[in-house]
């Protein structure tokens, strides 16, 4: 829409301004008690949550369209316009109407987006808020990311020909809600690995090598990288200093507790495939992505928020590091033996409120005296937590109680500066205990008897006026009056001051109530002010420990998190694995799915053996019914490999589980029809990724590959991956398959053993005993579930008898089949439009050659009625 500038009013003109700066947000615009949005911005919003569109006179023929929001429940909206992908420019109020002459002086403060916002209102409790940002330049990736709401912030970065799937892997643990990325990281990102968020092309100067360490030595307040151990990451670089200039030109505002960048060693972690992490249903799950039914809900038992998002990063991210993972399970199985101790924790640990996050706010500045209050707390707990701690023997743990910071001094001030139930705005004072500042109290007194003085003053004039109803009151535009009725109107002394008129009365002033007035203002004003000045001295105290929070709560959430894997191990009767830093073996004895176990409840699940030993069985070909329990069973064991590698017990009778550096899944059909792929062309580049990236130190869980293709072309491909992955790879690998001739490969293709899933045949009916053998099996008992599932007895019977003749002969020899079918013996009705007579086809063509939509409700009567009477004389 073309607007002449000139034309509109100061105000509007201003905004349009602004809004130029701005042109990829919502520009809320603040008028008084509200955020106004104007023109196509007003529509957006008012369309997106349905809204009512208003108008403002702005010196146009037609009123500008308009669109307002009150401002204490801004929050609501832009969350609600976050979600839908939207930035939004909040734009203040710089001074006070009043203050000055002319126009109110107005900026944009802030600009809020998915990845930056830190609003306890919007974000998840228990997961970061992370914003990533990538730079692709050839072959080379750097990764960035952080939570602005904590102050994390790492990098990282990946070359050669592997790089861009190792960045798209930790992208995919990341689940960041923002992502910024240079033109070429834009073309070569799957959105898949990133479940789709819009990667935002950022400016090509912010990743200029020199321009981006400029800004990270600039926030980091140093004048080298060094320190952080990441001078050597040119790409990386990059990308955090995009990132960080995405910060300043977004929250115009110091972030001080971005006060470090740490370097991610990605050879520490494992790292999944988006394929993988779906089908083992970390975080989310398949069908529907939430969290219930996910190993994150099993496994989690925090009692902080902090707690809760560092064990989604551990599972996120679990280790590879063979002393790393020793530590954590020291320390669980610590916490498992020391009764008392996890009792003493349990109780402790949900007095701290979320440190992190608090800490956050003192250095975003936007924290508030209840805020204050939690910290104060919090901070009173601490010492008792270190104190039950005292005499830990795990090195782990023992350091992160070393880790939990002093702050008795700070505990002390906030304890006796914040009263017990403050306000959540400081605007109006009240947050200050009485007691801690002597003027205070004397302002809150003047404040507290002036009521009483008002009273007085009432009493007083009633009595000498006469007036009985007479009242004092106040508002804020006029502060105290008098009030009195219109029967009373004769009575009003000469002395009394009209200010005002009411429909059933008159508001008075006298010169004492302007005193009194005066005095309660005053002093309710300077309360005010007091108050502020001390929160301001309050938050410089904060402000002055935010590192030390920080680091202190990052101990906590360990605690927590570690508190949390003893926890479920003592619940679930998981036992602590061995790991095996130099073999590669997986034994484990009575093996269980800890989800499916804790689904169906205790003692319900059978429990299974694994001995894959690397050398002797690197392959197991599973073999067994439909339902029997294959994919669970492999999918146990992933779990279980992975469970360890978290550092947490796992769900076995005894488990030694060999140092792994990745687990690859290839489970299950999905089509990728936006990508344009079919379930076998998806099957197959997982397939592929499997074989590219796969190690001898990886595992492999194969479910039916080769499916989704004719049987002779499916046949070959499975066959053809297990020799590759057994040979070639030598990973250790799970294969389940319905191709039975696969089991024929045991004793030719060394390091491959045949196992089956057990059923017992009883009658016509398959029992699952879920329990797994020696051997293969040459049944797959479809059609027994076919007909379980309720497929009708006809089809069911059907297959049964295509199955014994397929069986008798080659089954590739399907043409005496066919010819079955085409004689049509087998069902005992036929298609009306398979094999008409005269009299049917003359039925079929007057029912080709009728057009209902064109016809009267009796003409369809009549053709309906003739066609009755023909079918009676066929
Ligand atoms: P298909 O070949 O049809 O995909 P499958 O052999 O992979 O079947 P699963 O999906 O693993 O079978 O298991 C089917 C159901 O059997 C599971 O949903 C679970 O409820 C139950 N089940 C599997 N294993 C066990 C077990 N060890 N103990 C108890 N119940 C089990």
């Amino acid at each position: 829409m073309e607007i002449d500038l000139n034309r509109l009013s100061p105000m509007m003109r201003h905004y349009l301004e602004v809004k130029t700066q701005y042109p990829d947000t919502i520009l809320m615009y603040r008028l008084g008690d509200f955020y106004e949005m104007f023109f196509t911005d007003a529509e957006t919003v008012s369309r997106e949550l349905e809204l009512t569109l208003t108008g403002r006179d702005c010196g146009l023929e037609s009123r500008a369209p308009m669109c307002g929001v009150p401002y204490h429940a801004v929050d609501t909206y832009i969350s609600r316009l976050i979600a839908k992908g939207y930035k939004v420019a909040i734009c203040e109020q710089l001074t006070a109407p009043g203050d000055q002459k002319g126009l109110v002086e107005r900026d944009v403060v802030r600009v809020v987006t998915p990845g930056t916002v830190v609003e306890d209102s919007i974000l998840e409790e228990g997961r970061n808020n992370y914003i990533a940002c990538v730079y692709a330049e050839g072959n080379a990736f750097g990764l960035a990311y952080a939570d602005l709401s904590t102050g994390e912030f790492r990098l990282t970065e990946s070359r050669g020909e592997q790089a861009l799937q190792e960045i798209e892997g930790l992208l995919n643990g990341l689940h960041a809600s923002e992502i910024l990325v240079n033109a070429e990281a834009k073309s070569l990102i799957n959105p898949e690995a990133c479940y789709r968020v819009p990667l935002t092309q950022y400016f090509d100067y912010a990743f200029r090598y020199d321009t981006a360490y400029r800004t990270l030595c600039s926030q980091l307040k140093v004048a080298t990288l060094a320190a952080y151990e990441c001078e050597d990451l040119r790409y990386g670089i990059s990308a955090a200093g995009a990132l960080m200039g995405y910060f300043n030109e977004t929250q115009k505002r110091s972030l001080s507790h971005i006060s470090k960048i740490s370097r991610v060693y990605q050879d520490q972690y494992m790292v999944f495939d988006s394929a993988t992490r779906r089908n083992l249903e970390l975080t989310e799950s398949m069908r529907d992505r939430r969290k219930t039914g996910t190993l994150l809900w099993l496994l989690d038992q925090t009692a902080t928020s902090m707690g809760a998002r560092a064990l989604r990063r551990w599972i996120d991210n679990p280790l590879r590091n063979g002393d790393a993972i020793n530590a954590r399970l020291n320390a669980v199985e610590e916490l498992v033996k020391g009764v008392r101790l996890r009792t003493d924790l349990m109780r402790t640990l949900p007095a701290i409120r979320d440190l992190e996050r608090l800490a956050g706010k003192v250095a975003y500045g936007s924290v508030n005296p209840r805020d204050m209050l939690a910290i104060a707390n919090s901070l009173t707990v601490l010492p008792v937590l270190a104190g039950l701690m005292k005499s830990v023997k795990s090195p782990l743990l023992a350091h992160l109680r070393d880790g939990i910071g002093h702050f008795e001094e700070q505990t002390h001030l906030l304890s006796r500066a914040i009263c017990d139930n403050p306000p959540q705005v400081i605007g109006e004072g009240g947050f200050v205990a009485d007691g801690f500042h002597a003027e205070l109290d004397e302002y809150r007194a003047a404040k507290r008897d002036g009521l009483s003085w008002i009273k007085a003053f009432e009493q007083r004039e009633r009595e000498a006026t006469g007036i009985k109803t007479l009242k004092v009151g106040s508002n804020r535009v006029f502060g105290y009056y008098i009030e009195v009725t219109k029967l009373n109107m004769d009575l009003v002394p000469s002395h009394y001051m009209r200010k005002q008129t009411l429909a059933n009365g008159e508001r008075y002033k006298t010169e004492e109530l302007i005193e009194l007035e005066n005095k309660i203002y005053s002093a309710g004003e300077r309360a005010i002010a007091l108050e502020l000045a001390i929160f301001d001295q309050l938050k410089k105290t904060l402000l002055a420990i935010v590192p030390d929070l920080i680091s202190t709560a990052k101990c906590i959430a360990d605690i927590d998190a570690l508190y949390s894997f003893a926890a479920v191990s003592i619940e679930n009767h998981y036992v602590k694995p061995t790991i095996n830093a130099k073999v590669k073996t997986i034994s484990i004895v009575n093996g269980r799915h800890p989800v499916v176990e804790k689904m169906l409840g205790a003692g319900k699940f059978t429990a299974n053996d694994t001995d894959l030993n690397g050398s002797d069985c690197k392959t197991m070909v599973i073999t067994g019914p439909n339902m029997a329990g294959k994919s669970t069973y492999m999918r146990q064991v992933a779990l279980i490999v992975l469970m360890a590698h978290l550092g947490c017990f796992v769900p076995a009778e005894k488990a030694s589980i060999a140092l792994t550096d990745r687990i690859f899944t290839r489970v299950g059909a999905s089509d990728d029809l936006t990508q344009s792929q079919s379930t076998f062309m998806v099957e197959m580049i997982e397939v592929a990724n499997i074989l590219h990236h796969a190690t001898d130190k990886s595992l492999l869980i194969m479910d039916e590959i080769g499916r989704g293709t004719s049987t002779c072309d499916g046949l070959s491909i499975a066959w053809s991956v297990m020799e590759y992955v057994t040979n070639v790879i030598g990973a250790r690998t799970l294969f389940a398959t319905h191709y039975h001739e696969l089991t024929e490969l045991e004793g030719k293709l060394p390091g491959v053993k045949n196992y089956r899933i057990l059923v017992n045949e009883v009658g016509d009916k398959v029992v699952f005993l879920h329990r797994i053998a020696r051997g293969g099996t040459n049944k797959s008992f479809g059609i027994e579930v076919a007909a379980l599932a309720g497929v009708p007895a006809d089809v069911c019977a059907r297959a049964k008898d295509i199955a014994t003749k397929l069986e008798k002969r080659q089954f590739t020899d399907t043409d005496s089949i066919v010819e079955d079918t085409i004689g049509g013996s087998n069902y005992a009705q036929m298609s009306l439009f398979d094999q008409p007579d005269d009299g049917t086809k003359e039925i079929i063509n007057i029912l080709r050659e009728t057009n209902v939509e064109r016809m009267t409700p009796v003409q369809a009567m009549l053709v309906l009625a003739d066609l009755i009477e023909r079918a009676k004389h066929e």
